[in-house]
């Protein structure tokens, strides 16, 4: 294939990869859906279909559930020491390294990732959270109580049960790894459904854990729509247990369903609007490119993207401007392309939702200082935008655009910018940018999400608990806390002595 480069005559030579995987994987084994149904997923790059992936609907949970359900309740996963599942982790950390380049690709094509990341972070880092989680699944300890009667007790942490994980297609594979690493590490089994957007790499990564000796059962794949596939899973009476990432209006749907069904665990990884705030002590020439990166990266489809980015009176002005000498460098493109920052929004549905807002922008008198349009060639691609003059009421402030739009707000001072801070339904992270450390550490603690980085964005770590405040969700993903979210609490107790007159 070919990449270009804005206009540009430059080309890379990247080898595609045939799409191997397609079928709903079930007990071990990849099968087509009970209803023979496909739907088509699309290269935002082209708009053309890149394949035809079997459709699953609530028959296909069932049966993947049942799979599900006989590894957890009698099956070895569960019962190995941690060590061994630790192993066999660590074997598919390894598969993913050598597969990385493929992994890559497909997340290229199937959601418009760019691939020179991809390479770099995404699979990379999907390897190294198996690498993780694989080090605590042996260190899973409960403790020794302190008991007010005569009696022996500790607590044991068991294995939730069966899973079911309903992600998005924004970072299919990171979300992939970051929802299955730890539920296996803790023993649990489990379905997972990759957003019908980007359903290609779960099925690889499924496939990768059978060779790296994962039982058959304990990781199951349903491909398909979330009004089916996702509601069955969310329902299901024999699911103990749904971890889910995506929009704040589907998170409803899922507590809804739970309430509704067996009053299953939920943990919601949701939408964001998050603050990136500009102090007027800092040197521009750094943060205003920190600034763009933490608005556009992946498109502006992620979700603590810091879309409201407030600055100072000071150097609003100096900021503005040099955000514009930034964008110069700014290339918009096919995201195989090393040279490329922005690739294609994912979908028609989006790149149409995201023009949608821009065009409410300028209706609601925000002013457009750049950007605004689609590019004039075949794709999802949107030029990265600029509000100035936005003011918090505004609907471009307040609700996640999911797209490269960015709106600048100016603020006086640090108890101004807090409250407007937090004018939002969201929690899910804010930016900090000063040099004065009491600044900072005020700010910090007064901002109401669940992950503040302060002088950087972006401040993930496998070992950072990410996750939300507010209507952001709750239940976090990664470090131990991601652990323990699949692990349940048994209290036990004995008596020291038998026939104990105490008892
Ligand atoms: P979405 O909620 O539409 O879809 C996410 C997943 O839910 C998909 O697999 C979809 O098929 C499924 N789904 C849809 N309807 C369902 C239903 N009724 N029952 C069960 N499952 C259903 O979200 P999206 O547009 O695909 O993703 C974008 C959203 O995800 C954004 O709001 C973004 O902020 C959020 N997100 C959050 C995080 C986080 O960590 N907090 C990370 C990435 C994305």
């Amino acid at each position: 294939m070919g990449g270009e480069r804005n206009g540009d005559v430059e080309k890379t030579t990247i080898m595609i990869p045939q799409v191997k995987f397609t079928k709903l994987f079930i007990n071990g084994e990849f099968v087509d859906s009970i209803s023979g149904k496909t739907f088509e997923t699309i290269d935002p790059r082209s708009e053309e279909v890149i394949a035809k992936v079997a459709e699953g609907d609530r028959a296909d949970v069932d049966s993947a559930v049942k799979a599900a359900r006989e590894a957890f309740d009698h099956g070895p996963w569960p019962r190995l020491p941690g060590s061994e599942r630790g192993k066999i982790m660590l074997k598919l950390a390894d598969l993913i390294k050598e597969n990385i380049e493929e992994l890559a690709a497909i997340e290229t094509m199937d959601a418009g990732n760019l691939y020179s990341l991809g390479k770099m972070m995404f699979v990379n880092d999907g390897a190294q959270v198996f690498r993780y989680y694989a080090g605590a699944a042996d260190k899973i300890h409960g403790e020794t109580l302190k008991m007010s009667r005569e009696l022996h007790g500790y607590t044991l942490l068991e294995p939730v049960g069966v899973v079911g994980h309903i992600i998005p297609w924004n970072f299919p594979t990171q979300m992939f790894c970051m929802k299955v690493a730890p539920a296996l590490a803790a023993g649990c089994t489990m379905v997972v459904k990759p957003a019908e957007q980007t359903p290609l790499s779960a099925l690889f990564y499924a496939h990768l854990a059978k060779l790296a000796g994962v039982p058959d059962g304990v990781i199951n794949v349903v491909t398909g729509y979330g009004p089916t596939v996702g509601a069955a899973i969310s329902s299901h009476m024999d699911i103990d247990m749904v971890s889910f990432t995506g929009s704040t209006v589907t998170g409803h749907r899922i507590m809804e369903a739970a309430a509704t069904s067996n009053l299953k665990q939920v943990c919601l990884e949701l939408g964001g609007k998050s603050p990136f705030i500009v102090f007027d002590d800092v040197d521009v020439d750094k943060i205003a490119p920190l600034a763009l990166n933490a608005c556009l990266f992946n498109q502006g489809q992620i979700c603590v993207a810091g879309t409201r980015v407030f600055v100072q009176e000071g150097i609003y002005d100096k900021f503005v401007e040099r955000l514009l000498e930034e964008l110069k460098a700014w290339v918009v493109g096919d995201p195989f392309d090393p040279h490329v920052n922005q690739g294609p929004q994912v979908t028609k549905k989006q790149y149409e939702r995201v023009l949608w807002y821009i065009e409410l922008g300028k209706k609601e008198g925000a002013t457009l200082l750049t950007g605004g349009k689609p590019l004039d060639r075949k794709g999802y691609y949107i030029e990265p935008t600029i509000f100035t003059d936005v003011k918090d009421d505004m609907t471009i402030a307040k609700d996640e655009i999911f797209g490269p739009v960015m709106s600048i707000m100016k603020f006086e001072s640090m108890e101004e910018v807090i409250k407007r801070a937090n004018n939002t339904k969201y929690g899910l992270a804010a930016g900090i940018m000063t040099n004065n450390i009491n600044t900072a550490n005020t700010v910090s603690r007064s901002i109401r999400a669940g992950s503040v980085w302060i002088n950087c964005y972006f401040g993930f770590d496998n070992d950072a608990p990410a996750g939300g405040y507010k209507m952001s969700g709750f239940g976090k993903d990664l470090g131990i806390n991601g652990l323990h979210k699949y692990l349940q609490v048994k209290s036990i107790a004995s008596t020291p002595i038998y026939n104990s007159p105490w008892l």
